[in-house]
């Protein structure tokens, strides 16, 4: 996933998942002069809990001598998430946070000159993402889970074969601080009730979240891949690479202007 050359945007949020990884980088490639890692932290605006882990998100990159970046909804887009939320929207808070959150690294990523973005998804998020399009029946977004747009700064995924629960125990066992403040919005997402049969499944038949994995792996290679070679259109108002005439993070802008 690192090559000759890279110049790492690591998104960081301050939790074990995304701090573990950015200690692993430096544990791993500290001696590569050919290689940059950096860290873009995103403040979406959620109040008594990213400011939290933000803080500690800082802790961690300077601690690493990695350069820290910070950015906000409220600076980019105007409003922060608790107010997107007070408008009592019909989707979930995690709807929006994930458009916007994504939009934002993926901008900055390309202004930092990133050739890489890397998140730190791991093995239960990436099983849980795979179940939510097979509830949904969402196949095109299955075939593209993997899939990569060239207009898009590419992202890795080093740890999306660790179960949570490992990335956790490592992380505690080097010395990263673990936040247990939660995001107040968590519980009401889809990914949530996922999330938590995944792990009842887990406990009682071990070794599902990685049959589930495996199963998708081969499952992906019969999948639909069009979507990855067809040639993205530009979104009329900010321009950035997107599949509809307007991208999703303009279409929330434009809700939040009509309320
Ligand atoms: Fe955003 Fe949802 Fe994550 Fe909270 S749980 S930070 S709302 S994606
Ligand atoms: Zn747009």
């Amino acid at each position: 996933m690192v090559e000759r050359g890279d110049k790492i945007a690591v998104a960081l949020s301050g939790g074990k998942d995304s701090s573990a990884l950015l200690y692993i980088f430096k544990k791993i490639f500290h001696n590569r002069n050919d290689l940059e890692f950096f860290a873009i932290a995103v403040d979406e605006g959620i109040s008594g809990f990213r400011s939290i882990t933000l803080r500690n998100a800082e802790k961690v990159a300077k601690g690493l001598g990695i350069n820290f970046y910070r950015f906000s909804f409220e600076q980019e887009f105007g409003f922060t998430l608790d107010e997107i939320v007070s408008k009592k929207f019909e989707q979930a808070p995690c709807t929006f946070c994930g458009v916007l959150r994504r939009k934002l690294i993926d901008r900055k990523a390309k202004e930092l000159g990133a050739t890489k973005v890397a998140t730190a998804h791991n093995l239960d998020d990436e099983v849980q993402t795979i179940l939510i399009n097979y509830l949904r029946g969402d196949i095109a977004r299955l075939g593209r889970l993997y899939g990569r747009r060239a207009e898009f700064v590419p992202r890795i995924k080093p740890l999306q074969a660790v179960p949570e629960k490992e990335v956790a125990l490592y992380a505690i066992l080097v010395g990263i601080p673990i936040i247990t403040a939660g995001c107040p919005y968590a519980t009401r997402s889809f990914r949530f009730t996922v999330k938590k049969m995944l792990n009842e499944f887990e406990r009682k038949y071990p070794g599902t979240k990685y049959s589930v994995m495996r199963g998708y792996e081969r499952l992906s290679e019969f999948l639909p891949r069009a979507q990855q070679d067809k040639k993205l259109l530009r979104c009329e108002r900010c321009g950035d690479a997107s599949a509809s005439s307007i991208c999703k993070a303009c279409e929330i802008i434009e809700m939040m202007k009509g309320t």
